[in-house]
């Protein structure tokens, strides 16, 4: 309807993101790390007491045919089904000798306190789904550091990050996730926004947080103009950096025998290229340059730490990216886009937060919160459209008491 009415065009789209708290246990969080330390800590117990129990058996009765409890032996990481299926063999062998009082309370100690153990660290392992926390009263909550930190303490808490994208500062898009950083939540956002309008805005407006190779990638795969900042953008600018001889952006590069030349006239060459593949799935190609003579080089200091002379890491794609970053960035629509960014995105969060008090979901769960942001935004929409329309009809009015050539 707003684009149907010309309120929005799809012109130009400011990506940004925010946390929001969730309805949960501040302190009920469980930790990736540790539950993986406590499940293999648990499943050496487990093994251990085992092996007494296959080692008693061997010795004392000699009858031991040796199946289960071998092959638990072999790779140490037993598994709930494994588990159950042992303490069945064990409570048969039990029912054989009732008398064994030692396999008799090995058997309870893992019927009553290892296999509940182990099944909860594996219940929580698949809570995870790639993220290092949850919490207990809300699963889909991840564990994340805010800006509002009243105590200035770093405490963490239960969150999820909020990306909204604005256009004449109505809320066009918005997508809820659960990792805290806002780089890899650009193109599910923006995949969502397409499926959802059957288009994307024709310009992507974003800070640094979002500078990252996949997405100038993904901007350019769907042909949009990437206005977004990369994490040095603004630090390039500063005296500091543009004397740092350290910095390969302050070197010049021959292109034809793909050689950097450094602060000190000596050339990096080409040693070898390394593949690296995100989350996603995307390749990002490093090709790594040494420089064949770094000793007895006066900036040495400044430039490297390594004994065995200065050697560097750079992907040509991102180099490139970030080029044409500045060359839209520094542009008049760029200064003038990144002026109006701050104005957007952030008056709109300023009314969802401060104005309407929205700093804690009230449902929990990812696809009730994702409703919550859902009815907040047709709100803040509705709101919007009902000042402008309020705003027009008084400058009409105005316009016919005030005509401009009176
Ligand atoms: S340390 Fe090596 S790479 Fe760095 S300025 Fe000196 S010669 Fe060049």
């Amino acid at each position: 309807m707003l684009i149907e009415e010309g309120y929005i065009q799809l012109e130009n789209y400011f990506l940004d993101g925010t946390k929001i708290e969730a309805n949960a246990n501040r302190y009920t969080f469980v930790w990736k790390k540790n539950v993986d330390r406590y499940k293999t800590n648990l499943q050496t117990k487990i093994q251990d007491l085992l092996d007494e129990i296959d080692e008693v058996e061997k010795e004392e009765m000699n009858l031991y045919q040796g199946n289960d409890l071998e092959e638990l032996g072999e790779n140490r990481q037993v598994s709930t089904k494994q588990l159950d299926e042992t303490i069945s063999y064990l409570e048969q062998r039990l029912e054989k000798e009732p008398e064994n009082k030692s396999l008799k309370k090995a058997v309870k100690k893992i019927r009553s306190d290892y296999l509940p153990r182990l099944e909860r660290y594996e219940d929580q392992q698949s809570v995870f789904q790639g993220r290092n926390s949850f919490s207990k009263t809300d699963h889909d909550a991840t564990f994340m550091r805010t800006k509002d930190d009243h105590y200035q303490n770093g405490q963490l808490k239960p969150c999820y990050n909020l990306q909204v994208g604005t256009e004449n500062q109505f809320i066009v898009g918005y997508s809820v996730h659960q990792r805290p950083g806002d780089t890899k939540c650009m193109s599910p956002h923006l995949d969502q926004l397409n499926s959802n309008l059957g288009k994307l805005p024709k310009s992507i407006i974003a800070d640094a947080g979002y500078g990252s190779e996949e997405n100038y990638a993904y901007l350019e795969t769907n042909a949009r103009k990437a206005y977004v900042k990369f994490n040095t953008f603004h630090r390039e600018q500063s005296k500091k950096w543009k004397n740092d001889i350290s910095k390969v952006e302050n070197w010049s590069y021959d292109e034809q025998k793909d050689e950097f030349i450094c602060a000190n006239n000596r050339r990096l060459t080409f040693q070898y290229e390394t593949t690296e593949e995100t989350e996603t799935g995307y390749e990002i190609t490093k090709r790594n340059y040494k420089c064949s003579d770094c000793d007895g080089c006066p900036l040495r200091e400044q430039c490297t730490k390594s004994a065995t002379g200065r050697t560097v890491s750079i992907s040509p794609k991102l180099l490139a990216y970030k080029q044409q970053a500045r060359d839209l960035l520094w542009g008049e629509e760029g200064r003038k886009l990144s002026i109006q960014r701050s104005v957007e995105i952030e008056s709109v969060f300023g009314h969802l937060k401060e104005n309407r008090a929205f700093r804690r979901f009230l449902l929990r769960g990812l696809p009730k919160v994702s409703v919550e942001v859902g009815l907040l935004s047709l709100a803040h929409n509705l709101i919007k459209k009902a000042a402008v329309c309020v705003r027009q009809s008084l400058d009409k009015s105005m316009d016919k008491t005030f005509p401009l050539s009176a």
